[in-house]
């Protein structure tokens, strides 16, 4: 029989991932890639004698394709991809193609904000559990390469709407939609209902029989709820109200209770801050009872979890001030979070590329928290119009070095000093962890 040709556009960590996969199951495989491609997944393709090409799309080697993996960096809009969809090539992504190969139980993590903290924290409760475990999504080696390498019996994904809107097949057994908020919708014809749409994929295969764990205070996925066919099995969690089934707050308890089996958990106990980060807990926590984890390692667990790099990440104390590094708040939501689980007067550093941010529900937050706001960034002038009203001190600065001295000047003992910037970060930084890195950097030379 002839071997399947399978064409995977872009040779980043899914791509390259994804042909090493496609070559060991016997496919015949070409990556092609529009832009130069890294030297070391260069050596990576070579190694495992996979064609690949760079800065060109060669149609002829591409259009004899069977099925086509294109990486979530490249738009569905794009000329080619379209073309290929009108030849009647599937065009999927990573995980769509990968699941085939594994018979592994799959929890897949989606939402706007705290996929990666709630993806880490999942992985870390399952593995104090003992479970055969990997995690995959915006961190380490991609889900294709480890099913090709690895034998895990569980998988922990992180699923961005991009990895869903190339999906067919793909099924988690239990699914997590953190929350919902504008993003990214340049990819979605700036309608948010297409985003929303797109979020709700995580579940549309799946049966009474898969959970689907959601965020009960989140007004947009509940709505969601009711106008996407969802079958699966619920899993709520509110911080705001009583549930039967699912995690709610009681007397500073977490309270979770799934098929009849309740786990009490006090909130003062967790290692991660902020509310944002309580509802982070309860949806790791309800997937660690699901698999069957023990109450007293899912506790554990959750008190001694260790965080994620660039989320309100405690740097240093000097001078009894304490430097926080949030730099991955890229957009309003996450902020809120930050400002919000700050229980002392905060030096605050934002700033950057604005996505069209509306500050307004920031105001509070700021008016009651906030003692001095530094801006870093090349244009201000939208923050300093939002805030000047409500912010007694505000300063201007053009590098994360003057930011970081700055805030160091204005800040007193007792204080905190927080870099979340609720902005992209492509002005000044290459990207939010180098944004973040050179903020430690600087808090380390004070
Ligand atoms: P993602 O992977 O979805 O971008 P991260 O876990 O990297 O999410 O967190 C991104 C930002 O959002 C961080 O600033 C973090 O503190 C904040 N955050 C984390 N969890 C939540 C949540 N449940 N709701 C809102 N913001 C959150």
């Amino acid at each position: 029989m002839q071997k399947q040709r399978l064409v995977i556009l872009g040779a980043g960590e899914s791509g390259v991932g994804t042909a090493i996969l496609g070559k060991k199951q016997g496919y015949d495989v070409f990556v092609s890639d529009k832009s130069v491609v890294k030297e070391h997944y260069k050596n990576v393709l070579n190694q495992f004698q996979i064609e690949w090409e760079e800065q060109q799309h060669t149609k002829a080697k591409l259009f004899n394709a069977d099925v086509v993996m294109k990486s979530p960096g490249i738009p569905d809009t794009i000329p080619l991809v379209k073309e290929l969809k009108v030849k009647g090539i599937a065009v999927i992504s990573e995980i769509e193609f990968a699941v085939q190969f594994t018979n592994a139980t799959i929890v897949g993590i989606t939402g706007s904000n705290g996929k990666t903290t709630t993806t880490m924290l999942t992985h870390h409760v399952l593995k104090q559990g003992e479970l055969n475990v990997g995690v995959a999504g915006n961190m380490g080696d991609s889900f294709a390469k480890q099913v090709a390498a690895q034998s895990y019996d569980t998988y922990v994904l992180e699923l961005s709407s991009f990895q869903l809107d190339g999906i067919i097949d793909f099924k988690p057994h239990i699914a997590i939609i953190t929350n919902i908020t504008p993003d990214h919708l340049d990819r979605y014809d700036y309608k948010f209902e297409n985003y929303i749409a797109s979020k709700f994929r995580i579940a549309m295969n799946q049966t009474e029989s898969d959970f689907l764990i959601y965020d009960a205070d989140d007004e947009v996925v509940v709505e969601g709820l009711k106008t996407h066919k969802v079958k699966s099995t619920l899993i709520p969690f509110s911080l705001t109200k009583k549930l039967e089934n699912g995690a709610y707050i009681k007397d500073k308890n977490i309270i979770l209770t799934i098929q009849n089996k309740t786990i009490t958990m006090p909130t003062d106990s967790l290692a991660l801050e902020g509310q944002h980060n309580v509802k982070n807990a309860m949806a790791a926590s309800a997937v660690a009872q699901l698999l069957n984890i023990r109450k007293q390692t899912i506790r554990e667990s959750m008190s001694g979890f260790q965080g994620v790099e660039h989320r309100l990440e405690k740097v240093l104390k000097i001078q009894n001030v304490q430097y926080i590094n949030d730099s991955k708040a890229t957009n309003i939501n996450a902020t809120y979070y930050a400002l919000e689980s700050m229980t002392t007067q905060t030096v605050w550093i934002v700033g950057g590329v604005d996505k069209g941010n509306d500050y307004a529900d920031l105001l509070p937050l700021v008016h009651e928290k906030v003692k001095a706001i530094v801006c870093l960034g090349v244009d201000n002038s939208k923050i300093i119009e939002s805030f000047g009203r409500v912010a007694d001190l505000m300063v201007e600065t053009t590098s994360m070095d003057e930011a970081v001295k700055m805030a160091h000047k204005i800040a007193e003992k007792g204080d905190n000093v927080l870099l979340s910037p609720a902005c992209a970060s492509f002005d000044l930084f290459e990207n939010y962890e180098e944004r973040g890195k050179q903020f430690k950097a600087a808090v380390r030379n004070l």
